[in-house]
């Protein structure tokens, strides 16, 4: 799996490298998911892009929106101020193009909880 920061002069042409901060917060995310999911092999063929502005393509008002997955391009954009959302995306990669409407994601949302890593129960429309 790839990482790479874009700036926000020029959100999706020009790559910078990674920072090592959020590179290393990244990383932890995925360990952290890894430990607890299965499903993800074809991670290594995908690339996350920090990107400094939020993506708002498919974004719905008053919805969280701070990453997306893109099948075509195996490529997850992330905002830079919601890494945290990096475990989200990769349940979506692990689950196949199906899951884009979160059936099913309450024990996943439970322990995205639990782990403090993220409280979107609200979101994904589980009890809280
Ligand atoms: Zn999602």
């Amino acid at each position: 799996m790839r990482w790479r920061a874009l700036t926000a002069a020029s959100t999706f042409a020009l790559a910078v490298g990674c920072g090592p901060h959020g590179e290393s917060n990244l990383t932890a995310y995925l360990q952290t998911y890894q430990s607890r999911w299965d499903g993800v092999a074809t991670l290594p063929d995908w690339t996350v892009r920090v990107v400094a502005e939020r993506p708002t393509q498919g974004a719905q008002q008053g919805k969280f929106f701070a990453g997306e997955t893109f099948w075509d391009s195996r490529t997850i954009d992330l905002y830079q101020g919601s890494l945290s959302v990096l475990p989200h995306e990769v349940h979506h990669v692990a689950l196949g193009p199906p899951s884009a409407d979160h059936q099913g994601w309450c024990p996943f949302g439970d322990w995205e909880a639990r782990e403090g890593i993220l409280d979107e129960l609200g979101y994904l429309g589980c009890p809280e």
